[in-house]
């Protein structure tokens, strides 16, 4: 028989975009998460919708950065030694999906998902269902200091543009006509046409205003365990309710490896976490931007501009490390001229957990093991980007329809 509710574990951007096309569809939703307040991955995001972001994160490249930055923790991306059983398991399944020809292969499937998401987003956004969000279809530019970094982000874009994409090659010159105000250093840009960004902490509100006129119910509990019958969910556990599944939808970003353990299933997960700084005054900022050497990514905001990066690998925990926060300042004074970040802004940034699987590619589908419960999980640096299509993809599911593209590589068993 086919569902008619539909409990969505998680209230980030995946669990909300589930509800979202999953009440188009006519199901009952209601989305537990014990937050309430706007913290996380979710709402600290650099809110880029991201086509010119076609590898994985798991490539060789990222071994050796991880190797050289275990004994720096300012380094852009950062992995603290541990011996954490799960993190063992996750870095020999990224040291194992980290080849080419894994790399080859997932780069069309990343392009199509991040396209889909993007034209979705984009419904959304004249559908005015949420009244105005900001939707700026002006480009992200990827700043580089060295030849090395400007000559590979090139390749990249003539990949890019060979794909139909729009994108370009700027000289100095021409890219102070977009950006003005960038250190005598920056030698160039890419211009990805083809990319956008939002504001999260704009759109994040809306969609759970709109959700709940549509009747979705937000329940602010935490999910502890789950009852299961062979291959069925019957029941999701808090510590204040049992609440009957007939399906379940797990969309709790990093935290989704320790949950669905207690249905004994292993989806290798790490949390990578990433910091931003906001800055609610004039800025040098008009485009969005990425620094290639430093890996920051810069993003003009609805009423603020925000400075995010870094990645580290160091479990899911609350600490703040400040001289992450530090290099973010420092990479972006060093990038603008003219800017300087006071300690007062760098005291107020925030971190979020990205959600990072083995490969770099999210966790959408069915489980083998169970016949009613659905992932939608694990999208590392691209959640945000590719949230409406995970949503979409999941819906189409859920009620049986053909999907919107190929999902066979974000198969949730892949590992197994
Ligand atoms: C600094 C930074 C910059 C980024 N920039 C971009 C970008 O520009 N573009 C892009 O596409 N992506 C970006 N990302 C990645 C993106 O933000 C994440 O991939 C995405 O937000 C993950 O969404 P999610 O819904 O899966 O997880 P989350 O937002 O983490 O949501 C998971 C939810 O599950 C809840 N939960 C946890 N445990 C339980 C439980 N036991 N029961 C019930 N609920 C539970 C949590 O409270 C949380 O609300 C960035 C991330 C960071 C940190």
């Amino acid at each position: 028989m086919n569902p008619k509710s539909i409990l969505i574990i998680g209230g980030g951007i995946q669990g909300r975009c589930a509800a979202y096309y999953l009440v188009k569809e006519g199901f009952n939703v209601k989305i537990i998460d014990p937050k309430t307040d706007d913290t996380g991955a979710s709402y600290v995001n650099a809110g880029y919708l991201t086509p010119s972001h076609i590898f994985s994160i798991a490539n060789k490249g990222m071994i050796k950065k991880g190797l050289r930055s275990m004994f720096n923790s300012s380094s852009p991306f950062y992995l603290k030694p541990s011996l954490d059983l799960d993190f063992i398991d996750w870095l020999w399944k990224f040291y194992q999906s980290a080849t080419p020809g894994n790399v080859e292969r997932s780069i069309p499937v990343i392009r199509d998902i991040n396209i889909l998401s993007k034209d979705l987003y984009t419904d959304m956004h004249n559908s005015m269902e949420m009244g105005n969000f900001q939707l700026d279809e002006s480009g992200v530019l990827m700043l580089y200091k060295t030849n090395k970094a400007g000559d590979h982000e090139a390749e990249v874009a003539q990949r890019l543009i060979a794909d139909g994409l729009a994108a370009s090659i700027l000289n100095r010159q021409q890219l102070d006509q977009l950006q003005p105000d960038l250190n005598e250093e920056v030698l160039g840009a890419i211009h990805y046409k083809c990319d956008a960004h939002t504001t999260p902490t704009e759109l994040m509100p809306k969609l759970k205003t709109y959700l709940e006129s549509k009747g979705v119910e937000f329940i602010h509990e935490e999910v502890i365990d789950f009852r299961y019958d062979g291959s069925s969910i019957k029941e999701v556990i808090t510590p204040q309710n049992n609440y009957a599944a007939e399906a379940v939808v797990m969309a709790a970003g990093s935290w989704s490896q320790g949950i669905l353990k207690k249905l004994k299933l292993h989806m290798p997960i790490q949390a990578g976490k990433g910091y931003r700084i906001d800055l609610y005054r004039e800025t040098p900022v008009k485009y969005s931007a990425i620094f290639l050497e430093a890996k920051c990514a810069i993003t003009p905001m609805k009423g603020f501009t925000r400075f995010a990066g870094t990645m580290e690998l160091s479990g899911i925990n609350n600490k703040v490390r400040k001289e992450r926060v530090e290099a973010i300042a420092k990479a972006s004074e060093n990038h603008y001229n003219n800017l300087k970040i006071t300690e007062e802004e760098k005291n107020a940034a925030r971190f979020g957990n990205r959600p990072v699987s083995p490969d770099g590619l999210p966790y959408i589908g069915k489980s083998k093991d169970f016949d009613n419960l659905y992932l939608a999980t694990g999208h590392a640096m691209m959640g945000w980007s590719l949230a409406p299509a995970t949503g979409k993809l999941i819906s189409e599911l859920l009620t049986n329809k053909k999907t919107s593209m190929s999902i066979e590589a974000f198969h949730p068993d892949r590992f197994r």
